[in-house]
């Protein structure tokens, strides 16, 4: 008979039938109980063997990590944490696992070990589910914009632009290693790397999109970005994804109320498709904070806090407000910031933004109207002529979750901002274009992927929320 997910058969009311059941096996105890686990869910089937009549070489090789298929009876199960159990009629060794060698041991691993061995992590309850959760918040994104019928516009991974011109780029090569081009000086010469002309993995589709918006009206993007930033840190990869709408005759409110409601839409339908997920998860957490003194538990749990998001309007403030509020304030009162805000200008140090978010207003902050010489050429100028209309989403224990603006549409302001910033327009001039034929007020944002993903699983390390993360030194699978 065909095969069952085990998640679909700890949901059956039905009992008395004969089912098919596939999977790895996690733990067997007293050559009687295999919990089986098929990755659909963190909840084992427990398939019950008649060991009297079963040849003692097969129940030798139902190990740990083996892959087994057992046909049996589901019938209603005495066990405790469990409505159904399967009685094993037959039972087949798919594939052997050497419990001596199999690195996955039935215990807890460090999620650094699991790092190392990210090719086995899949199997392990946190892990899956992680990727379960993942998967969900992917798919609730194309779902949220394809209901407001947003078109899934697909930009280039190789480029010549770098967006931002922040040269945080990798360069694309098809050199012949045995005869990399040199230029005068005996330096490789990238200017040819890609067909004779210098390119690079894309850091963002943001200038692609906006092309795509100017006719297509409302787009989006979900695609992989690259940044040869040194991203030693819990919130970077090498390699990670992004979510970009770009919308026409939209400003930065629009841009704000869009951003807020697809965060909250996607959050909420991970806490509906995948409560098991996220309970576990919580546990997970819960279990970890208790070997924390008291004074640096959490107040809330993890689906506590993923509800409040939900419930609450997101804080709406401008950099400005952000900047007074901060003079003033000291993270708690024996410490001081690391870099004490001293005026108008600078940037905010994560430091500052976790204050804002998680100590005073204790939720999610959308931070408006940052200075203009701290944000890109392409973002709308105020009228203040210091600021642009710039907004970055802080999320608590993330950071920043998003960052966008209001474009700027206007030719001449967009050219005086690109000679000032000394971008070369003759290199731009397919995206100057749209600013010259049926130019129009569009906004746009970009979505970290893994740091939603983060957000909702409760993770501590970007790294563990990506199935093959890339950072400096791995990538090797
Ligand atoms: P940060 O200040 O955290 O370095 P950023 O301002 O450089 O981020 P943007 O260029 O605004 O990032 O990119 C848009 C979004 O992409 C960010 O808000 C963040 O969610 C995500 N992001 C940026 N860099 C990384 C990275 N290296 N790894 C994972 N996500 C990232
Ligand atoms: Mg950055
Ligand atoms: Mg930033
Ligand atoms: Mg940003």
């Amino acid at each position: 008979s065909q095969r069952i997910k085990i998640k679909a058969l700890l949901e059956s009311t039905q009992t008395d039938i004969d089912v098919t059941v596939k999977g790895w096996v996690r733990t067997f105890r007293n050559n009687q109980f295999i919990a089986l686990n098929d990755g659909s869910t963190n909840n084992n089937i427990q398939v019950v063997v008649d060991f009297e009549n079963t040849d003692p070489a097969l129940l030798k090789r139902i190990t740990t990590g083996a892959a087994i298929s057992v046909f049996g009876l589901l019938v209603a199960s005495l066990g405790k944490g469990q409505t159904v159990e399967v009685k094993a009629k037959t039972i087949e060794i798919l594939g052997d696992s050497d419990p001596e060698k199999y690195p996955l041991q039935p215990k807890k691993h460090s999620l650094e070990f699991l790092r190392e061995i990210a090719h086995l992590r899949f199997r392990t309850n946190t892990f899956g589910a992680i990727f379960r959760v993942r998967n969900s918040l992917a798919f609730a994104i194309h779902q949220f914009f394809q209901e407001k019928g947003f078109v899934y516009l697909h930009t280039p991974i190789i480029t010549a632009s770098d967006a931002e011109g922040a040269g945080e780029t990798f360069h694309v090569t098809n050199f012949d290693l045995d005869n990399v081009p040199k230029a005068d000086g005996g330096e490789v010469d990238f200017k040819q790397d890609f067909f004779g002309r210098a390119t690079n993995l894309t850091v963002s589709g943001q200038l692609e999109g906006e092309l795509g918006a100017m006719a297509l009206s409302d787009i989006y993007t979900f695609g992989p970005t690259f940044r040869a930033e040194n991203s030693n840190t819990t919130r970077h990869l090498a390699e990670f994804w992004m979510i970009e709408p770009e919308m026409a005759f939209a400003d930065i409110v629009d841009n704000m109320d869009t951003a807020e409601a697809l965060l909250k839409y996607v959050i909420a339908y991970a806490l509906d498709k995948n409560k098991d997920d996220i309970e576990f998860l919580t546990q997970r957490l819960l279990d970890e904070e208790k070997q924390k003194p008291q004074n640096e538990r959490s107040e809330m749990s993890l689906t506590e806090k993923l509800q409040f998001c939900l419930a609450n309007d997101f804080e709406r403030l401008t950099y400005t407000e952000a900047i007074e509020i901060l003079k003033e304030s000291t993270p708690n009162k024996k410490k001081k910031f690391q870099y004490p805000v001293e005026g108008w200008g600078t940037d905010l140090q994560s430091e500052h933004e976790r204050y804002l978010v998680e100590k005073l207003f204790k939720k999610p902050v959308i931070l408006t109207d940052y200075p203009k010489e701290i944000k890109s050429f392409y973002m709308r100028q105020n009228e203040d002529g210091k600021t642009v209309a710039a907004m970055d989403i802080l999320f608590p224990g993330i950071g920043e979750i998003v960052g966008g603006s209001q474009r700027e549409e206007r030719l001449d302001k967009l050219e005086e901002r690109m000679d000032d910033l000394g971008i070369p327009k003759d290199e731009l001039w397919w995206y100057l274009d749209t600013r010259r034929f049926g130019a129009c007020p569009h906004a746009g944002f970009g979505l970290g992927f893994e740091r939603l993903v983060l957000f909702v699983t409760g993770m501590g390390n970007i790294r563990d929320v990506i199935p093959f993360p890339r950072f400096p030194k791995n990538a090797e699978f």
